[in-house]
C-alpha cells in the first residue's frame, strides 16, 4: 500500500484540503472502533482515519437514549474477543460506551477518529485505484476530500437520523406526545402518564419495565405476539470462575465459548424441534405471569423460534411489569389514531398521553453515501455480495455487516481478520485493486435477494430488500447469518481464488 500523502487530484478540485489513508473506516460504532483495533495490530504501519458523523464513538450506543436501553445479547459475546468483558452479560449503553471507551484509550485509537464528519460521496477511480470522498466537517461546514486505497464500511444497517414509523390514519388529530424510542427527546416527563407503546420487539421489551415503576401505566400494543427469553442476568460460569480468582482473559474465552455451545445447541433445535422450544419458551414466561394469564393470545407467535431476533429479558423485568398490575399487553390492530389515543380495529379505543412507536428502523444503504465507480453511480441492488462483506464490482471494499442470530461483533472480529488478511496478501502481491467477481461455475446460478425471508424475516429487512445487493445460493455469495459455519469457512479463505480479481 502507498505511504499517507496528500495529493491534489482532479476530481478533488471543488476541495480545498485533501487528505490520504491507506485505510479509511466509516463510522465509530462497535464495528468501526473494533476495526481500527484490528487494524493497528495486524496490520501495523497503515495509515488510517476513522470517520464518524456524530460527536463521539458508540454508534448505536449512543444514537439510543430511551429509558433503560441496554444489550439484548451478552456482552462477553457482543464484546470483542481481545478484551475480557467484567460486567453482567446484559449491559446498559453506558457500560458498552464505557467499554469501548477503554478500547479506544488503550490502543491509542483516539487521534485516528474524525468525529461531526459526514461522509456524503465515494467515488472510485481506476486510473488512480483510491476511493476519494466527499466529507462534511459539520462543525466547521467545510468540504474537503479524502482519499483512501481501501475503504471499511463500519457504519451498521440503519438510518441514525430517524427511526421507522408507519403512518395510521388520522395520526396528525392526535393531541399527546408521539415519540420514536431513536430520538427519544430530552425534556420527555411521563412521570404519572398513561404510556401506549406500539410494537413487540427487543425496544419495547426493553422501554416498557423501565418507564412503568413512573408511569401511571403502560400498555404494550402489538399486532402480533413476539418470542423472549426471560432468565437471570447473570452467567453461573463467570461467577464461578471469579469465586476462584480465575484471570478475567481466561473468563472472557471460556464463558465465549460457553455461551457459543449453548446457543449453537438452542439454534440447531430450533430448526429441528421447533415445537419442543416454543414449549419451552412460553413455558418460561408463564412462570412469571401465572396459570390465568392469556398466554396464547400476547406471547404465542405464529412463526418458529428464531425467524426473528429472539430478545433476552433480564430478570424478567418485563414479565414482573405486567404482573404487577404497571404494564399491560394489547394484541390487536390500530384502525386509526383518535384525538385521546387509538381507535383498533376490535372497536376499543385505548388512551394515551404518550405514545412510543417502538416500530422499528429505517434500512440504510451504507450510510447513505453515494457511490460511483469511475463517476458512474453504483446501484447495490446491482451487485452480488461475496459472504456478504465484498461485492461484484465494487474494488477495494468491505462491509462490516455482523449476525442476528448472534452477536453482532463476532462478526466484527472475524471481518477484520478477513480485511487484514487480505490487506497483507494485497501488500505481498504487489497489488494496489481487489475486486470479486463471478467465476465460470457461479455465473449460471440464480441470482436471489440479500436474505431468505423463510429463514429470517424482520420487517426492516423485507421493508429494505431492494436496496440491498444480491446473493447466490452458494455459501461463498452470501451472508449465511451462520456464524458456526462461519467461524470455520471465512478463516480458510483462499484470497488466491479466481473469485478474487487484483490489479497493479
Ligand atoms: C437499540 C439496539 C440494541 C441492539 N442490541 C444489540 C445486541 O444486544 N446485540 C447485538 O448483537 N446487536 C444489537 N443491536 C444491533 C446493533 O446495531 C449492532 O449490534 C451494532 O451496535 C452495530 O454496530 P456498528 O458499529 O456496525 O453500527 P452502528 O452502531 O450503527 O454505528 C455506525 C456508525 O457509523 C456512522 N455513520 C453512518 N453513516 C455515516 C456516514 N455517511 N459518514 C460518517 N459516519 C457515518 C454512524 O453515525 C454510527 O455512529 C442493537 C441495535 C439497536 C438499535
Amino acid at each position: 500500500m502507498n505511504d499517507t500523502a496528500t495529493l491534489e487530484r482532479p476530481a478533488e478540485k471543488a476541495h480545498a484540503r485533501s487528505e490520504h489513508f491507506d485505510v479509511l473506516i466509516v463510522g465509530a460504532g462497535i464495528s468501526g472502533v473494533g476495526s481500527a483495533y484490528h487494524l493497528t495490530h495486524q496490520c501495523p504501519g497503515a495509515s488510517f482515519v476513522v470517520l464518524e458523523t456524530q460527536e463521539t464513538f458508540g454508534g448505536t450506543w449512543i444514537t439510543h437514549k430511551y429509558p433503560g436501553i441496554r444489550s439484548d445479547s451478552d456482552l462477553h459475546t457482543f464484546g470483542y474477543r481481545f478484551k475480557p468483558w467484567v460486567g453482567k452479560p446484559i449491559a446498559t449503553a453506558d457500560e458498552i460506551l464505557k467499554y469501548m471507551g477503554e478500547v479506544i484509550e488503550e490502543n491509542g485509537l483516539g487521534p485516528h477518529i474524525r468525529y461531526r464528519h459526514k461522509i456524503h460521496h465515494a467515488n472510485w477511480s481506476s486510473k488512480d485505484n483510491r476511493w476519494t470522498l466527499d466529507v462534511e466537517n459539520l462543525a466547521t461546514g467545510e468540504r474537503m476530500a479524502f482519499t483512501c486505497n481501501f475503504l471499511w464500511m463500519c457504519q451498521g444497517y440503519y438510518r441514525h437520523s430517524e427511526g421507522y414509523t408507519p403512518h395510521w390514519k388520522d395520526m396528525d388529530k392526535y393531541e399527546g406526545r408521539v415519540v420514536h424510542p431513536q430520538t427519544w427527546p430530552e425534556d420527555l416527563d411521563y412521570k404519572g402518564k398513561q404510556v401506549l407503546v406500539i410494537g413487540s420487539g427487543a425496544t419495547a421489551a426493553t422501554v416498557i419495565p423501565a418507564m412503568a415503576p413512573d408511569a401511571a401505566h403502560v400498555t404494550m400494543l402489538q399486532r402480533s405476539p413476539t418470542y423472549f427469553i426471560p432468565g437471570r442476568n447473570a452467567i453461573d460460569i463467570a461467577e464461578q470462575l471469579r469465586k476462584l480468582q480465575i484471570d478475567e482473559a481466561w473468563i472472557h474465552e471460556i464463558v465465549r465459548k460457553q455461551i457459543l455451545y449453548t446457543q449453537a445447541e438452542f439454534t440447531r433445535r430450533c430448526f429441528e424441534e421447533p415445537e419442543a422450544v416454543k414449549k419451552e419458551l412460553l413455558g418460561a414466561v408463564r412462570a412469571y405471569l401465572g396459570p390465568d394469564y392469556d398466554i396464547d393470545r400476547h406471547f404465542t407467535p405464529s412463526y418458529r423460534p428464531w425467524r426473528q431476533r429472539i430478545a433476552f429479558v433480564p430478570d424478567g423485568d418485563l414479565f414482573k411489569g405486567i404482573a404487577s398490575g404497571k404494564a399491560s399487553v394489547v394484541t390487536d390492530e390500530i384502525d386509526r389514531f383518535t384525538k385521546k389515543g387509538v381507535l383498533l380495529k376490535s372497536g376499543k379505543e385505548l388512551e394515551a398521553d404518550i405514545i412510543v412507536t417502538a416500530t422499528g428502523f429505517n434500512l440504510c444503504m451504507m450510510g447513505d453515501i453515494q457511490f460511483a465507480i469511475d463517476d458512474k453511480p453504483l446501484d447495490w441492488a446491482d451487485t452480488v455480495t461475496y459472504r456478504g462483506l465484498m461485492f461484484t464490482g465494487v474494488p477495494n471494499l468491505a462491509w462490516v455487516f455482523g449476525y442476528f442470530r448472534a452477536s453482532w461483533t463476532l462478526r466484527t472480529d472475524m471481518v477484520a481478520d478477513f480485511v487484514c488478511a487480505l490487506l497483507n496478501h494485497m501488500k505481498a502481491k504487489g497489488a494496489h485493486r481487489v475486486e470479486v467477481a463471478l467465476r465460470p461455475q457461479d455465473k449460471d446460478a440464480p441470482v436471489l435477494p440479500w436474505l431468505d425471508a423463510e429463514n429470517f424475516n424482520p420487517g426492516y429487512m423485507l421493508r429494505g430488500m431492494d436496496l440491498l445487493p444480491k446473493r447466490l445460493d452458494k455459501p461463498e455469495w452470501q451472508h449465511s447469518q451462520d456464524y458456526w459455519v462461519e467461524k470455520d469457512e471465512i478463516p480458510k479463505t483462499n484470497f488466491d481464488d479466481a473469485a478474487f480479481v487484483y490489479g497493479k
